[in-house]
């Protein structure tokens, strides 16, 4: 952008004083020593000077259309760049500032070079009053960069580079304001046993499952689909004018990816799968919102049937889990009402036949429904975060009654039942003690009955509240061991003086009476082994009552020797079991005795 022969007159007058050539000198040393890329123009848009910025600048672009320099039309060059509306503003707003009808002129643009563009902020200004304008020409591509940068991190996943909620949202909302399109699907798809991946081989590979899934996910789909993640395991996958057999046909696609193994640095991960909820709407009918939530609805009834299931959402299934919340919130209302009861259980002791004490059952006496079973409101009450209160008051309840009952001379030991999440909150240590202090129960008269899995879901952190909780004196039992995928290692580790043997073992029949005595015996000497005492649950007959005698039982409980009953059910059963010469609460030392 050499200057040109036919150059144009000076500017002139740009301070007062001195000479017209002097000042034009002056004015190009100055525009010289400027660092960003400038020209001055005349009324017309004709360069009068142009800076040496402005050529390294230009030559920097290699764009043939910007080689231009003094006496050439800066907004005939403007308009070779690109002629739209915005360009002939720009032009006329540069005229209307040499007319000295504005102030300033502020323009950004893109320029291409090579494969990418570069950005410029223009800035004009007014310099004398024969109507000339200097432009600068700022670069401001890094900002421009960084601020596409971070307007892209904030609506996508750092992890997988997907869509993230909020930009799913935004497309999921955009596709259905589309009359002109088909039906809008949308999948909601959450991995089966994610957790287990993250607690078993550590975060970093549960991080590499989760970004090899967003690749095969992303493979399978139609190019005007678009896969997002939600966060955690879950994925939501829009589908663009797709009916419900459409999307459960990419459904089952989705499906067969996690049958190929997941080579995940080393580690190869198999038996992976995934429950997918699916919802579908014509465009105008539901909000983004409404439509992801329900699609999620019908995934969480996806995972509830089983792993590795496809449920499509209908209005039935949201008004089952409205059902469910209203009933949380009753049950709420009915844990500080008073709405519950216990019943308690009789536990004998082996072979004296003594009873040694009794497990707290909790029941729920419904105002209009009854009396309810633990089964048809514990899942409802672990569901809805109530489990913890729940177990507050049964450990308050049983402790005041098991003080109640030694006051009388019946020093009955009272088994609560705890539920796994309880571990998760750390507040089980203290909740047993406060419920202690309170009712003024020795420590000893308690036991606490967890389930192999609840033990299983956090080993390390369920063994820390065992032993503290035998430290200060507690027992604590294993429930209906024998029910589950029994797991003999964590057993030796887990500090509990009890094993509940599951009635599954005891119930047998007639013909297989054998082979059920050899598992008893079995499960009884590993008891033994592992210094724990035993007891055999669900027993129903008085054969099987001589039988887990006979097998070095250590306590008996089931329907044969005393059902759940309400207390003044049970004192008066007791009463009856004194006068028949069993000899209610006249437990041995030996019973009592802690492991
Ligand atoms: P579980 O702890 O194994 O309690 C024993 C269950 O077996 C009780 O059922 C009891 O009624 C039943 N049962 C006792 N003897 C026999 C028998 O001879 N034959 C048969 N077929 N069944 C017998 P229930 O009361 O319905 O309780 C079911 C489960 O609910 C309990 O199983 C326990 O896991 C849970 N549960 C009960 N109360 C509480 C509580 O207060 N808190 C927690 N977290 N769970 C509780
Ligand atoms: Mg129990
Ligand atoms: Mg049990």
């Amino acid at each position: 952008m050499a200057e040109r022969a036919d150059r144009p007159e000076l500017p002139v007058d740009v301070r007062s004083g001195g000479s017209a050539g002097s000042h034009a000198v002056l004015v190009e040393a100055v525009l010289d020593a400027l660092p960003l890329p400038t020209v001055l123009l005349d009324a017309d848009g004709r360069i009068l000077l142009a800076n040496t910025a402005w050529t390294v600048a230009t030559e920097f672009l290699e764009d043939p259309r910007l080689q231009v320099g003094v006496g050439d039309d800066y907004h005939e060059m403007a308009l070779s760049l690109r002629d739209d509306l915005r360009t002939r503003i720009l032009i006329q707003q540069l005229q209307e500032l040499g007319r000295g009808e504005r102030e300033t002129v502020t323009f950004d643009y893109a320029l291409p070079h090579r494969n990418d563009a570069r950005w410029y902020h223009l800035q004009a200004s007014r310099v004398d009053q024969a109507g000339q304008v200097v432009v600068t020409h700022t670069d401001i591509t890094s900002r421009v960069q960084a601020e596409q940068t971070s307007a892209w991190q904030a609506r996508h996943d750092h992890l997988t580079d997907l869509p993230n909620r909020a930009h799913l949202h935004e497309l999921i909302s955009a596709e259905l304001l589309r009359p002109d399109r088909g039906p809008v699907s949308v999948l909601f798809m959450d991995v089966d046993g994610f957790k287990d991946v993250n607690d078993t081989l550590g975060h970093e590979v549960g991080d590499q499952l989760l970004r090899e899934l967003a690749r095969r996910l992303s493979k399978r789909t139609r190019s005007e689909d678009t896969v997002g993640r939600l966060g955690g395991d879950e994925f939501v996958v829009l589908c663009r004018d797709c009916d419900v057999d459409g999307a459960l046909r990419l459904a089952e696609r989705f499906q067969s990816t996690f049958e190929d193994p997941f080579d995940l640095a080393g580690e190869v991960v198999t038996g992976l799968s995934v429950s997918i909820g699916v919802a579908t709407a014509d465009a105008g009918q539901v909000r983004s919102t409404d439509l992801v939530r329900d699609a999620d609805l019908a995934m969480y009834a996806a995972k509830a049937a089983g792993r590795n299931r496809v449920r499509v959402f209908s209005p039935e299934l949201r008004d089952a889990v409205e059902q469910k919340v209203l009933v949380g919130a009753e049950l709420r209302e009915a844990i500080a009402d008073g709405q519950l009861v216990l019943h308690y259980q009789p536990v004998m002791s082996l072979p004296s036949g003594a009873i040694s004490g009794v497990e707290a059952l909790v029941r729920w006496r419904h105002p209009t429904r009854g009396l309810l079973q633990p089964g048809e409101f514990l899942p409802l009450a672990e569901h809805n975060g109530l489990i913890v209160p729940l177990t507050r008051w049964v450990l308050g309840e049983a402790t005041r009654q098991a003080a109640a009952w030694e006051q009388a001379g019946l020093p009955l030991v009272a088994g609560v039942n705890i539920s796994a999440a309880h571990f998760g909150t750390g507040t089980l240590v203290a909740d047993v003690h406060d419920a202690l202090t309170a009712a003024g129960l020795a420590p000893e008269r308690l036991v606490l009955e967890l389930t192999e899995t609840s033990v299983a879901e956090d080993p390390l952190r369920a063994a820390a509240q065992f032993a503290q909780l035998r430290v200060a004196g507690v027992e604590v039992s294993i429930d209906d061991f024998g029910s589950g995928f029994s797991s003999l290692s964590q057993l030796v580790s887990i500090p509990a003086g009890v094993l509940k043997l599951d009635r599954s073992l005891i119930a047998y029949t007639a013909a297989r009476r054998s082979e059920a005595a050899a598992a008893i015996a079995a499960v009884v000497g590993l008891a033994g082994a592992c210094g724990m005492r035993s007891l055999a649950e669900g027993v129903e007959t008085a054969e099987q009552l001589q039988l887990v005698t006979e097998l070095g039982c250590t306590y008996a409980q089931g329907f044969h020797i005393g059902r759940p009953m309400p207390v003044d059910e049970l004192d008066a059963w007791l009463e009856e079991q004194r006068l028949a010469g069993t000899q209610p609460g006249a437990a041995s030392a030996d019973d009592l005795q802690r492991a």
